[in-house]
């Protein structure tokens, strides 16, 4: 392992991202030796914290992994606060002073992160600033994390995106998209191009339909009021489930550098079929939780929930088809869905494989044996599981189907790094295979935003689901009317 010399400013220091995520991830990344003595972490927010106090709140955050007292505090003793509201340019005076001193002190000559953790109304500020006040340094690297969402259409993404240009170009970005840091979502390149027998099937010859689900079973909890701003389609579609598309859908890279495989992801992204506003209806559907009752007691709606509108029109949870017009996916539908309050809880992905030409095993050669499904396990629990037809053990030539299934033991999931500790690691190579790059961010937006404009413009009820079932009967429909059912593999 080589340590890394860098600065981090974490705009947004005293917030749950900062607190929940990145100490926690840097902890782990000083204890592996990536950071060691020649680095610093300067944590900004409008608070006026002291170094003392701030270091306190850092251990804090740290009292599951912590060895030794003494350990965590010479951790600690690298980050210092500087109070600083984003808005005044004076401020970044201050934080300039700081850099360069600590820059010093630490021998980092020049290398600086600035880890954006706040509000992305603020994004095209501090970047400007961070030009205009001479925090950028020309002797080491710079470079840029932000955080999602990035826009909430194409045009305020553009425009978004324009103010980090001006000051960044886009090998600096480091666009923030939490699932590309998940093991399983990284698995699926490996799954795919580590085996023939999975390649050579990975076509429109074999495949039949491929299921992207990720359900929550919690209801918006205390984020009703960003949530109700937002909705499904932006939070969950736009970014995580394109992405997972993409990983799915793209060509075998050349290599597996980051410019190999964002070409392809894009490539893929690209191809995308953009629906016109009248045909959204037919691809896509959403709809909002109702009342349910669980074990633990009744659930209230979503629009009882607090900071959402009385008459939200909100949905929160999408289902859609999404088609992808290359030679390799053309007549094979991507099914997506995401909710929450689900009556399941996880993320996964379904590949439905093709029936076998004719049913040997029954009178009727027409009926149809279940279908091969390879199910890759993302969260909770990580894995694989394939879903083969059999004999069944004894006199006759009956069928039986099981799974052969892999999962992560326990162990291995507590071990692996979380995905917010990958990402600053690859972040420091300088390694943007985990980040997604502006023209992915630019077609997702584009596919989205008819959706969105048609939706605003329909005036009918939404539909509503029971809280804790699997979405509206219309998320069923969708796939029946091909002839298809969703997966969902336990
Ligand atoms: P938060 O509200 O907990 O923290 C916001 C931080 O910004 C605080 O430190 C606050 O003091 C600071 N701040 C606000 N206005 C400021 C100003 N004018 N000047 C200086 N500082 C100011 O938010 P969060 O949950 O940590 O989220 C931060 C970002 O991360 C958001 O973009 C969010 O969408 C994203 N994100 C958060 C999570 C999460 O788990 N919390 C997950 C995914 C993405």
């Amino acid at each position: 392992t080589t340590e890394q010399n860098v600065l981090f400013t974490i705009f947004g220091g005293t917030g749950d991202l900062a607190k929940r995520k990145l100490y926690p991830s840097l902890y782990r990344l000083y204890k592996k030796g990536f950071l060691k003595e020649h680095f610093a972490v300067i944590g900004t927010a409008r608070r006026e914290w002291t170094n003392d106090y701030y270091r306190e709140i850092v251990k804090e955050t740290l009292t599951d992994l912590i060895i030794s007292e003494e350990d965590a505090t010479e951790f600690a003793n690298h980050f210092y606060y500087q109070s600083h509201n984003v808005n005044d340019a004076e401020h970044y005076v201050n934080l300039k002073v700081l850099a360069e001193k600590l820059d010093d002190h630490y021998q980092i000559n020049g290398n600086r992160l600035f880890y954006l953790a706040m509000s992305p109304n603020f994004f095209g500020t501090i970047t400007q600033q961070l030009d205009q006040q001479g925090l950028v340094t020309d002797n080491g690297f710079n470079r840029l994390i932000i955080e999602k969402p990035f826009g909430h259409d194409y045009e305020s993404a553009a425009i978004l995106n324009e103010q980090l240009r001006e000051v960044f170009d886009e090998s600096q970005i480091f666009r923030i998209d939490h699932y590309l840091g998940k093991e399983m979502v990284q698995n699926i390149s490996t799954v795919r191009f580590a085996n023939t027998m999975i390649e050579s099937m990975w076509n429109n010859r074999y495949i039949d339909n491929i299921q992207i689900t990720l359900s929550e079973s919690l209801g918006v909890e205390e984020r009703g009021g960003y949530y109700d701003k937002s909705g499904a389609l932006r939070d969950m579609v736009q970014n995580h489930i394109l992405q997972i598309v993409s990983l799915l859908a793209m060509e075998p890279p050349a290599r597996l550098k980051d410019k190999d495989i964002r070409n392809e992801k894009i490539k893929a992204l690209r191809a995308v079929r953009l629906y016109k506003p009248e045909e959204v209806k037919d691809y896509f559907v959403r709809a909002q939780y109702g009342i349910g009752s669980t074990e633990s007691g009744l659930l209230n709606n979503y629009r009882n929930e607090m900071n959402v509108a009385e008459d939200s029109q909100t949905e929160t949870f999408v289902a859609g088809k999404v088609l992808i017009d290359t030679f390799r996916w053309k007549g094979v539908p991507f099914y997506i869905r995401t909710g929450k309050r689900m009556g399941e809880k996880g993320t996964q992905i379904n590949v439905v494989f093709k029936n076998v030409p004719l049913n040997l095993f029954s009178e009727d050669v027409e009926e149809e044996l279940p279908p091969n499904v390879l199910s890759i396990f993302i969260q909770p629990t990580e894995g694989f599981s394939l879903q083969l037809n059999t004999k069944k053990a004894g006199i006759g030539l009956e069928t039986d189907t099981f799974n052969l299934k892999h999962k992560h033991s326990a162990e291995t999931v507590a071990n692996s790094p979380e995905a917010y500790e990958k990402l600053i690691f690859d972040c420091l190579n300088g390694d943007a295979t985990n980040f997604t790059h502006w023209d992915e961010v630019a077609s997702s937006w584009k596919f989205v935003d008819v959706i969105r404009q048609a939706w605003d413009q329909d005036q009918s009820e939404l539909p509503s689901y029971q809280s804790g079932s699997m979405g509206p009967a219309e998320s069923d429909d969708l796939l029946a009317k091909d002839g298809f059912n969703w997966h969902w593999n336990p």
